[in-house]
């Protein structure tokens, strides 16, 4: 039994993230009291992400337990390097803030590179921000995710055990960013100090540039207060959405949106029109 769930620990983790993701979206429902509808349709679609992450999730959970143990097996990375290599704290500790720095690289890659722009974009198109979000992630863009996930281990050494760690806590924190739910001012300032929090995420999430481009971390905030990428927006003035895609009916569908990456306006995502579109174009929420 243990075994199987290492080795499927990708697709198990997929279907605990699924679970944890629909009781979050039932809160979301009754203690906001949001439309129905709105909410129900845009779950619907995101959900079928799920199904196409799964067998990606299977096949790659599979190559990350062998690159693993064979980094571990030979001493092969940045922590054999590292005094007091076998400390659990350098191990578990050290390692993981090392994975969350790699991961604030591997989001910085994916804005800021076209051809990887092209299929994270499709996260960004939801003209709104709920649980639901966190499973929107184009297929194409969970094998780009798993081949720097695969990087990530032949560079740092990371073991297996502290792979289903961080992604543990990563899958988590990601699913408390994407909530529709917001921390008072108080506790968002003082958690936000370190950690990602849904009202940082959220900003994340605006329609427009710069702040896209903004508030990259996964679990930790110090990367985006280090690099200069750490931005705060009031709620009041967060337009969730893309402005290359408002109004486009694609992004209310899974067809649609699995043709986005490879349709022309896709590469103008990050063009100059971008930054000087007028603010004024905003979604038409009555077409969720
Ligand atoms: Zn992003």
């Amino acid at each position: 039994m243990e075994e199987f769930f290492v080795e499927n620990a990708g697709s198990t983790q997929t279907v605990l993230f699924a679970i944890f993701v629909s009781m979050l979206w039932l809160m979301e429902k009754l203690i906001l009291a949001q439309p129905w509808r709105m909410k129900f349709c845009r779950a619907f679609h995101n959900s079928l992400f799920v199904l196409s992450a799964l067998p990606i999730e299977l096949c790659c959970g599979l190559l990350c337990l062998a690159l693993a143990s064979w980094v571990t097996a030979h001493h092969w990375g940045l922590l054999y390097l590292l005094p007091y290599a076998d400390n659990p704290w350098v191990k578990y500790g050290v390692m993981f803030v090392v994975l969350d720095f790699l991961d604030y690289v591997y989001h910085q890659a994916m804005h800021q590179t076209p051809g990887f722009w092209r299929f994270h974009l499709v996260h960004h198109t939801d003209l709104a921000v709920d649980a639901s979000t966190s499973v929107r992630e184009h297929p194409g863009e969970t094998l780009l995710r798993n081949a720097f996930i695969f990087a990530w281990i032949l560079l740092s050494g990371a073991s297996f055990e502290l792979l289903v760690l961080r992604q543990t806590a990563q899958s988590v924190c990601t699913i408390f960013a994407h909530s529709a739910f917001r921390l008072p001012a108080v506790p968002a300032r003082v958690i936000g100090w370190v950690f990602i929090t849904p009202n940082l995420h959220h900003v994340h999430h605006h329609f427009a540039l710069p702040y896209t481009n903004c508030n990259y971390g996964d679990v930790f905030s110090i990367w985006d207060r280090l690099f200069g990428t750490f931005v705060t927006l009031p709620a009041e003035d967060t337009l969730f959405g893309l402005d290359t895609h408002l109004n486009d009916e694609s992004t209310g569908t899974f067809l649609g949106m699995i043709a986005m990456p490879f349709a022309g306006r896709a590469s103008a995502g990050k063009g100059f029109s971008r930054l000087f579109r007028p603010k004024t174009n905003k979604p038409d929420l009555a077409k969720i």
